[in-house]
């Protein structure tokens, strides 16, 4: 046991002030071809923390961060730890600290396993939303790229999630179909957000990091011209076109990452046509100034 609680590898952008608690350390599945962040960033291997080290963490961050009213657990699949541990931590986190929100990161197929009846179990103690990332509802994309998850799964689980009161956030990779198939990726990844409803749909941007050598498996792809990546105004297109087969959903639709070429964001109920607006607007200025706004936004984790 140390004075310093265990760092997270990532979080997402919304949790920057929540007390960032360890369940687990790195991913348990690691085989999506289009990441590897983890490896990148030093955390190679997975493992299980203790319910112990992880209550002694809680005390420290408890005392470390006396203002925080939010909390996150991670690595990226904390409810691998299994039940007794997960559950474990978030009643302690909530005895120690009266948090008004307790978030996680998940993955879709531990959730799926999990069944409605542990779903439930979740919300009881304490989870109240959890971060997934759907990357695309298309099942050829998602296999393509070993998601290991499919959209029927995704279908079900938003499903008990519902049912049982914890909110979802989603995830949406932009350029996930490449250039090939980027219409079928928007298409699907529309159909199944209308499908779900979910909170919160977040979208990220494929970004590559590392290089064929020493990067993530789609690389290999890359150099041999099996997947051809999205263009920077290709990713703002898809945004245009996912806003525009979107229904109105109470879904709060977010572009909050720094990667993003647009950024819109507002409740779909109320602001898509105002968003899908925003979006035409910047396609219908100058080629120019649009490909200086591509130069100028950088590609960082
Ligand atoms: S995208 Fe998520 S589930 Fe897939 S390898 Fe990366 S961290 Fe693991």
């Amino acid at each position: 046991m140390t004075d310093r609680p265990e760092s997270l590898v990532i979080r997402p952008p919304s949790e920057w002030r929540s007390l960032l608690v360890r369940i687990t350390r790195g991913c348990n599945w690691n085989r999506c071809r289009f990441c590897g962040i983890y490896p990148a960033m030093g955390q190679t291997g997975f493992s299980i923390r203790s319910l112990a080290e992880i209550c002694s963490d809680i005390d420290l961050l408890v005392r470390l961060h006396p203002r925080a009213e939010t909390a996150f657990f991670g690595d990226a699949d904390p409810l691998a730890a299994g039940m007794e541990i997960f559950c474990g931590a978030a009643r302690y986190l909530r005895r120690c600290r009266p948090v008004q929100r307790l978030t996680c990161y998940g993955r879709i197929a531990t959730l799926h396993r999990l069944g409605p009846e542990n779903i439930r179990r979740l919300a009881e103690a304490g989870l109240d939303r959890i971060h997934v990332g759907l990357e695309s509802g298309d099942a050829g994309i998602l296999r393509r790229q070993r998601k290991g998850q499919s959209p029927e799964m995704a279908v079900q689980v938003a499903r008990w999630l519902k049912e049982a009161g914890i909110e979802l956030s989603c995830y949406v990779l932009l350029g996930l179909g490449g250039r090939d198939r980027w219409r079928q990726h928007i298409t699907g990844t529309a159909r199944l957000v209308n499908t779900i409803e979910p909170e919160f749909v977040r979208i990220r941007r494929l970004w590559l990091h590392g290089n064929a050598e020493n990067g993530c498996p789609l690389w290999q792809e890359v150099a041999t011209g099996a997947f051809v990546e999205q263009s920077p105004e290709g990713t703002v297109r898809e945004v245009e076109l996912l806003l525009g087969l979107l229904h109105p959903l109470n879904t709060f639709f977010a572009c909050d990452h720094a990667n993003n070429y647009i950024q819109v964001s507002g409740l779909l109920r109320e602001d898509r046509d105002e968003m899908l607006a925003e979006v035409r607007e910047f396609l219908a200025r100058p080629e120019e100034q649009r490909r200086v706004h591509y130069t100028v936004i950088g590609s960082r984790i």
